[in-house]
């Protein structure tokens, strides 16, 4: 079961973004979780509002291999529960590539059919420069996404 399908209570689920938006702080501190999991895969939740992130939640891949990701349930059930709790929505499930182009492999695409409705960000961690891309993927159905990249305003000195 998924911990997506029990926050819906009876309602149809918002429309979501078709994109999202992230602070430089935020996409930095997912490239930073790839990099610190390497070689095996990393994996994780995007808060967001209204399109726009609001915050990188880490989780443990249960199982810790270079090919594979699947979120530590009792964290996974943790963290869904905070951003709810905190009047978020999931924007995104992110993991990493660290062998192969941040493209969904098959086994993503079957993953996602229990989450439909978050983006799935991909860092890509195949060449030097991190490659970080977000997906839709709906019925086995898999369209790129906007990830728009925000480098905050700088303070006035
Ligand atoms: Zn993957």
């Amino acid at each position: 079961m998924t911990t997506a399908s029990a926050s819906r209570s009876g309602s149809p689920p918002a429309a979501r973004s078709p994109s999202l938006r992230i602070s430089r702080a935020l996409f930095d501190e997912m490239v930073a979780h790839a990099r610190a999991d390497a070689p095996n895969e990393c994996c994780g939740m995007v808060a967001a509002r209204d399109g726009v992130a609001t915050g990188v939640h880490r989780t443990r891949n249960i199982h810790r291999s270079p090919l594979r990701f699947e979120m530590d349930p009792d964290e996974q059930l943790k963290v869904f529960q905070a951003i709810e709790d905190a009047g978020y929505e999931l924007g995104a499930i992110y993991h990493s590539h660290t062998r192969s182009a941040p493209i969904p492999s098959q086994t993503d695409v079957n993953l996602a059919k229990w989450w439909p409705e978050p983006l799935w960000v991909i860092v890509g961690l195949d060449n030097d420069e991190p490659d970080v891309r977000a997906w839709r993927i709906v019925d086995g159905t898999v369209s790129e996404a906007a990830l728009e990249v925000e480098d905050g305003a700088p303070v006035d000195a």
